[in-house]
């Protein structure tokens, strides 16, 4: 078997950032890097989704502190959280900055970023698998497929908590056969609509994918125009990946991942 020890891997040095990206749940999809980063963090500044057999895996002495809950008040401002990570990477810290799935992708990674660069904090950047790759993954739906599609949309579906008004659907229905939803869950209903008025079909294969890569995930397999009341009848939790799309068809056939 390879001795992953034996890579060799950038040192974590003292007073810098590590923004990590720990996958969707499975610790099984941890990078390599990812998981040195927790064997050598003094301070590991998480995010709620982030599994917490993951967290348990960082060094016994390590600092952890829920990001989400800094405080007692209820949800610092995304500032704060940049001023904590400058402040403790100052102090001298290894500062792991754990989010869940990939820190790039609708998770802000790149507004923490900005500040150590402009703080002139050293950080590095540690992909991790995206919730609507690694989600999908799990659930047997493939992202592409030859002959199906030949190109995806990530969107999230949350602005802020508002409706989200402020994406252009039209455009979005008509720019790849494939729509991967983040944060899609609340507003579906509403969303399909806006899809089913710019000329998507509502029988079109959709499903949503929840807690997934977990021992609790669920996959509902739905259509467009029904998606928001199946997920409510079926009482679907989030966090949940909805996808749209001709590639859901094969998740039936090739879902492999039995949970529990
Ligand atoms: N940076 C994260 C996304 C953060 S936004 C990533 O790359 O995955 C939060 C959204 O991600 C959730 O609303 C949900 O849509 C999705 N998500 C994260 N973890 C998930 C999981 N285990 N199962 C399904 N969806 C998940």
């Amino acid at each position: 078997m390879t001795d992953i020890t034996k890579l060799v891997l950038p040192e974590f040095a003292a007073g810098s950032v590590w923004l990590v990206g720990a996958g969707p749940g499975d610790p099984g999809l941890l990078s390599v890097l990812a998981l040195h980063a927790l064997e050598r963090a003094d301070a590991v500044v998480y995010d709620a989704l982030v599994d917490p057999r993951i967290l348990a895996l960082a060094r016994a002495g390590a600092k952890r502190e829920d990001a989400g809950k800094r405080g007692g008040r209820p949800s610092p401002r995304q500032p704060d959280i940049s001023a904590r990570l400058i402040a403790l990477a100052r102090a001298g810290k290894r500062v792991l900055r754990l989010k869940g799935g990939d820190p790039m992708v609708f998770g802000r990674g790149g507004e923490e970023a900005l500040a150590l660069a402009e703080a002139r904090v050293p950080f590095r950047v540690v992909p991790g698998i995206t919730a609507g790759i690694g989600g999908l993954a799990y659930a047997g739906i493939p992202l592409t497929h030859r002959g199906i599609n030949s190109a995806v949309t990530l969107v999230t579906g949350h602005d802020g908590g508002a409706a989200p008004d402020t994406r252009d659907w039209a455009a979005i229905a008509h720019g790849a056969p494939v729509l991967v939803l983040y944060m899609g869950l609340r507003h579906i209903g509403a969303i399909a609509a806006r899809l089913i008025a710019a000329g998507r079909d509502p029988e079109e294969p959709a499903a949503i994918v929840s807690k997934a890569t977990t021992a609790a995930q669920r996959v509902l397999t739905t259509t467009l125009g029904t998606a928001a009341a199946d997920a409510e009848a079926a009482r679907i939790e989030p966090p949940a990946i909805v996808v749209i799309g001709p590639v859901v068809a094969l998740g039936p056939v090739l879902g492999w991942f039995a949970p529990r």
